[in-house]
């Protein structure tokens, strides 16, 4: 039993490559609100579906019969800040779930702040924007059904580290070791980012960046390491490290005993080498990069605000210091021909990351890539969207056709499995190398027979 029941709809099995790629990370967010409440003095549970099924949701309900349930979406975790329709099922699902069982029910997350009618209803109160204090504010007592718009956080100093007590820890170490040999634990230091690549949605924090002291980081890392041991750490942050000051902090706190770590970053800020050697002492292996596109035009049409020559000097600088690199890359943004792509797969040649994620562009409502692609048409923005992360789509009216798209990912992959075993042989890289050196001439010649004509 349980005053309020406070649930997240991210269910692993729901979308196939999360499902495939069992790389589950406890929700950030909405473990931060469930600490918060605690705090408050509230008596709460947690209902974390990652490894289950929202069916799973009615036996928590019927197990705690909470007054009260919260239905979040965690926006620390890019699956759910993709806003695919299957988290918004789940979510749907659950808030119909609560409010039969005669639960008020409070909803928020990505999605939710781009559509809060999708999700409005009786007893219901619906969330725009970073939830923290919108939902302590219901559960103090606020009663206020409808939408609500949230103040955002001015600073994130003194914000309740996330319950990590409250979900099945052994459960997600064992997954992580079973499937990768390691145990990956994932930690947010903060909120947004204040770049503006007009591709990229912003409904919880809009374009802005707080950031938790580093100090409180460390000893939050400290903690977590005496309690479950992770091999390494994933920093969920838009962009990790923005300020050097911060970094520099870090580093100090970090520098007698770092713990291995996984990031996201800009190529603009890794062109200078320092920057790259002091991540790498603070414990930086992998370094994911929005390299997007191998074409200064494409860079320029997404207002990304960097160039090709700067992804490529932040992997010169990466891989002198022994970091990992992984790109980011989109095909079929507004604007992109032929020989964009092909610039895209000349750099992915080179370059050769250590790892590569491709996807077509995916417009969101309240970017400026939304608004251009939606032109014209009579897209409705609360019902185009992924089914699941795999989907690929495209969404909108675009030079070439889908199949184009769909070989020039397969061209991109081959292109990067054949120039990572020429650079670091591997037997499973050699193993696999015949089947992409066979297929590479396949895909090559679809997307020339289907991309010449313009
Ligand atoms: S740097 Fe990354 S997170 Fe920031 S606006 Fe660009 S794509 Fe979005």
């Amino acid at each position: 039993m349980a005053d309020l029941l406070v649930a997240h709809s991210l269910h692993l099995r729901m979308d196939p490559r999360a499902a495939a790629e069992q790389q589950p990370h406890p929700p950030i967010g909405v473990l931060v609100t469930a600490a918060e409440l605690q705090r408050a003095g509230h008596d709460v549970a947690v209902y974390d579906g990652t490894f289950g099924s929202v069916d799973d949701f009615q036996a928590a309900l019927a197990g705690h019969r909470p007054r009260r349930v919260a239905v979040l979406a965690d926006p620390h975790t890019i699956s759910q800040k993709m806003c695919l329709s299957v988290w918004r099922d789940a979510a749907l699902a659950m808030v119909a779930m609560a409010r039969k069982a005669g639960a008020d029910v409070i909803v928020a997350g990505p999605d939710v702040s781009d559509h809060p009618g999708v999700y409005a209803g009786d007893r219901v109160t619906v969330v725009v924007g970073e939830h923290d204090d919108a939902v302590l504010a219901w559960a103090g007592g606020a009663t206020a059904t409808g939408v609500r718009k949230a103040t955002p956080r001015s600073t994130l100093a003194g914000l309740a580290r996330p319950a990590w007590e409250r979900v099945d820890m052994p459960r997600y170490a064992e997954t992580w070791r079973r499937t990768h040999g390691t145990w990956e634990m994932a930690l947010a230091t903060s909120r947004g980012c204040p770049y503006r690549c007009n591709w990229c949605a912003k409904p919880t924090w809009g374009r802005r960046y707080t950031v938790r002291p580093a100090d409180d980081v460390w000893a939050e890392i400290a903690e977590l390491r005496a309690r479950y041991r992770p091999d390494r750490l994933w920093f969920t942050d838009d962009i990790f490290a923005i300020q050097r000051p911060w970094l520099a902090r870090y580093l100090e706190l970090a520098a007698a005993d770092p713990i291995p770590f996984r990031c996201q970053s800009r190529a603009d800020l890794l062109v200078d080498p320092a920057v790259a050697r002091d991540l790498a002492r603070a414990g930086a292996r992998e370094v994911w990069l929005g390299a997007e596109s191998g074409s200064d035009s494409v860079l320029r049409a997404m207002d990304k605000d960097g160039t090709v020559e700067e992804i490529r000097a932040a992997t010169r600088n990466l891989r002198a210091v022994g970091v990992r690199i992984g790109f980011f890359l989109q095909l079929g943004y507004p604007g992109e021909r032929y020989a964009d792509v092909l610039s895209t797969v000349r750099m992915v040649r080179s370059l050769a990351p250590d790892a590569i994620g491709v996807s077509v562009s995916y417009p969101l409502p309240g970017t400026v890539f939304w608004d251009r692609a939606m032109a014209g048409h009579s897209a409705d923005p609360a019902s185009e969207r992924w089914s699941g992360s795999m989907e690929n789509r495209v969404m909108f009216q675009s030079p070439y056709p889908q199949p184009f798209y769909d070989a020039a990912r397969e061209v991109l992959r081959a292109e990067h499995a054949l120039a990572s075993v020429v650079r670091t042989p591997t037997v499973r890289g050699l193993l696999r190398a015949p089947w992409h050196a066979g297929r590479w001439p396949i895909e090559r010649a679809r997307v020339w027979a289907l991309g010449r004509v313009l």
